[in-house]
């Protein structure tokens, strides 16, 4: 599907598809010839068109549908820049509906990650966020902070005498329960990095302590889901799976030891480091603080740990049972994240609202009410940030960039 959205956009698909597009048409789609204009023509399809503002940018759009393939969607693509259109860059139509008051920065940030989702997990959670359900908390505690604001400087205005009985208690009541909604968004912004980055886990052991049987074996059963990424540089075997709805990196040090023969003291340094870095390590049959004991060969006999057979697939059920709870714990508990991604953004206006609103029921219970009504400001303002009521022009680059084109 080819999209073409702003104030020209009926006269210049209207030229591909040799047919006038007009308003009346919105809401409808037909059938079309596909053509550069002036040229032979190159496909059968469907064109769809919105009129502004209902549409994905809240411009005007023509969608042509045409068929896949490597030449057909190209030839489409170019017959369209051919009339005038330029190509979208990164984000754009987000960033344009967003721009045009289509959608809130929390659900432009959910496309971004329901696009990138590996999992089901994943994809289930950027839906949830995408279909409003987390923006509308957002804007609930948004207006919760204004509000009890509000009424501070609203009482500003009287002298202490004249304000009705427990107001600071009603209001530290209020400031109390909009805390408890900002830790609790917190704590699931955590989670949110595995299920866009995925967890690393890592197979440790002795060489021959069966790494790679048993790497191969939990991805003979589990769909490897994707394969890894042109361009990314291979420091390792590392391949993606779906534990339980965690999309998890597994990756085997063994591969690494091997693809290092010559310089065999880098390999296991590397190994070590791939180990430091881990998010879960699986130690088999060998002593690793933190880690996740497991016993391999167990078809050859019982020992310490988890107990696993690459051969028969006794035990590997067990085993990605104890990962995914691991999992489950660790995003639970995370409280350090590292990189310039959206949620470490909503994270961080998050911890900044949580902090403002310690300040405002410190302020409160002293009856300061102008620091309070200070410190309500400042936790709106971050709140309102998350919804981008409030943003900057580099922010909207740096999260639009994140984006495929044409989304
Ligand atoms: P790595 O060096 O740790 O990667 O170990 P490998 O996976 O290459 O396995 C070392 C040896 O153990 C190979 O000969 C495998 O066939 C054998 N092996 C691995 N897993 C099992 C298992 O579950 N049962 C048995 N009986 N042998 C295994």
């Amino acid at each position: 599907m080819i999209r073409i959205s702003g104030p020209d956009a009926y006269r210049a698909a209207g030229l591909v598809v040799s047919r006038e597009i007009t308003r009346g048409m919105a809401g409808r789609f037909f059938r079309c010839a596909m053509s550069a204009p002036g040229g032979g023509r190159i496909d059968d399809g469907l064109a769809l068109v919105f009129a502004a503002p209902r549409s994905y940018t809240g411009e005007d759009v023509v969608e042509l549908q045409c068929h896949g393939g490597s030449v057909t969607p190209r030839r489409v693509l170019e017959a369209c820049v051919a009339a005038g259109v330029r190509l979208a860059r990164r984000g754009e139509f987000t960033q344009r509906a967003f721009l045009n008051g289509r959608m809130d920065l929390g659900a432009a940030e959910a496309v971004i990650d329901l696009v990138d989702a590996k999992t089901d997990r994943a994809a289930d959670d950027a839906v949830e966020r995408l279909s409003g359900g987390e923006s509308g908390r957002f804007g609930e505690m948004y207006g919760k902070a204004v509000e009890l604001g509000g009424r501070i400087e609203h009482a500003l205005d009287f002298d202490e005498e004249e304000l009705p009985r427990g107001f600071g208690e009603d209001l530290e009541r209020g400031v109390e329960e909009l805390a408890g909604m900002v830790e609790a968004k917190l704590s699931t912004a955590r989670e949110g990095k595995i299920l866009r980055e995925g967890a690393l886990v890592v197979l440790a052991g002795e060489p021959n302590a069966g790494k790679s049987s048993l790497m191969n074996a939990l991805l003979g059963e589990n769909r490897a889901i994707v394969s890894d990424e042109a361009g990314t540089t291979r420091d390792s075997i590392e391949e993606w799976l779906d534990v339980g709805g965690w999309p998890v990196r597994l990756t085997d040090t063994a591969g690494l030891r091997d693809a290092e023969n010559a310089v065999e003291s880098e390999g296991v340094a590397r190994a070590e480091e791939l180990i430091a870095r881990a998010d879960l390590v699986l130690a088999l049959d060998c002593e690793l603080p933190g880690a996740l004991r497991v016993h391999a060969k167990c078809d050859l006999g019982g020992g310490e740990g988890i107990n696993v057979s690459s051969r028969t697939g006794e035990g590997l059920d067990r085993l990605r049972e104890a990962m995914a709870e691991r999992l489950a714990e660790m995003a639970a508990k995370r409280s350090e994240e590292s990189g310039a991604d959206a949620t470490t953004r909503q994270k961080e206006l998050l911890s900044a609202a949580g902090e403002a609103l310690a300040g405002a029921r410190r302020a409160l219970r002293g009856e300061d009410w102008v620091v309070a009504a200070e410190e309500l400001r400042t936790a709106a303002e971050a709140l309102g940030k998350i919804l981008g009521k409030v943003y900057t022009e580099d922010l909207l680059d740096a999260l639009f960039s994140r984006f495929c084109i044409g989304k």
